[in-house]
């Protein structure tokens, strides 16, 4: 007689293969999901404003994984890289991005990266806000206007710059040692702090930052930027930075 257990007729039915995969699966994500915060020095901040806020330039999918998964890992990861080294533990992103020559050769390019992404995700959250306030008459209105012709030519020429990152990097007024204004693009998470200036605007141009709702039209998700920028939290910090 030709029996077949129950197990067998699963079995053959791949009933069993799926349900291990299906069931292992299910562990691995609750173990994640109670995976004990990260610990060490850094934190993510909470972003200054909803997901939402930003619509429709910057849609609320887009902005919840850009910060809670993106920059989150960047956190993670920077504080895993430092995991082995206390004294480097009590410095502030900033600080340990400046002076990459003092970090171990061997966490360089994690801290270069991560700390990087960190640091520029932190600054990028606060540069926007919804509905643009115009940058109102003072020393930064000033000193925009050495640098750019008029609000258009300065959207125009910042536009051309963003369009020049090949791949994924960021596009910068940076303040330069003299404190001058400066556009520059960085690579990767880089920062103007690793080459010894001051962001004071960064715009993100990584795919992941406007892919959902621009996909491979980056210089409509410019132009969207063109109506976030928090104006006032830019002039404050242009004129800490030079004061
Ligand atoms: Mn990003």
């Amino acid at each position: 007689m030709n029996t077949i257990t129950r197990r067998d007729a699963l079995k053959s039915a791949g009933i069993l293969t799926a349900g291990f995969f299906l069931s292992t699966s299910i562990t691995r994500a609750l173990a994640q999901a109670a995976a004990p915060a990260p610990t060490g020095p850094h934190k993510l901040p909470a972003l200054p404003y909803g997901f939402d806020a930003l619509e429709p330039h910057f849609d609320a999918k887009t902005m919840e994984i850009h910060h809670d998964k993106h920059h989150a890992a960047y956190v993670t990861n920077l504080n895993k890289a430092l995991a082995d080294y206390p004294d480097l533990q009590k410095l502030s992103v900033e600080e340990l991005i400046k002076d990459l020559d003092k970090v171990p050769e061997k966490i360089r390019t994690a801290v270069r990266n991560q700390g990087g992404g960190h640091f520029n995700h932190s600054l990028f959250w606060q540069c926007l806000r919804k509905d643009s306030d115009p940058l109102s008459d003072g020393p930064l209105a000033e000193a925009m206007g050495e640098l750019f012709e008029n609000k258009e030519e300065g959207e125009r020429i910042f536009l051309e710059k963003s369009l020049s990152v090949f791949g994924s990097g960021w596009v910068w007024i940076s303040l330069t040692k003299d404190k001058k204004l400066q556009l520059e693009t960085t690579p990767n998470q880089d920062s103007p702090l690793m080459f010894g200036r001051q962001p004071l605007i960064g715009l993100d141009v990584w795919e992941h930052a406007y892919y959902l709702k621009y996909q491979n039209r980056r210089a409509d998700y410019v132009k969207a930027f063109y109506n976030l920028v928090n104006w006032d939290f830019v002039s404050k910090r242009y004129e800490k930075l030079t004061a």
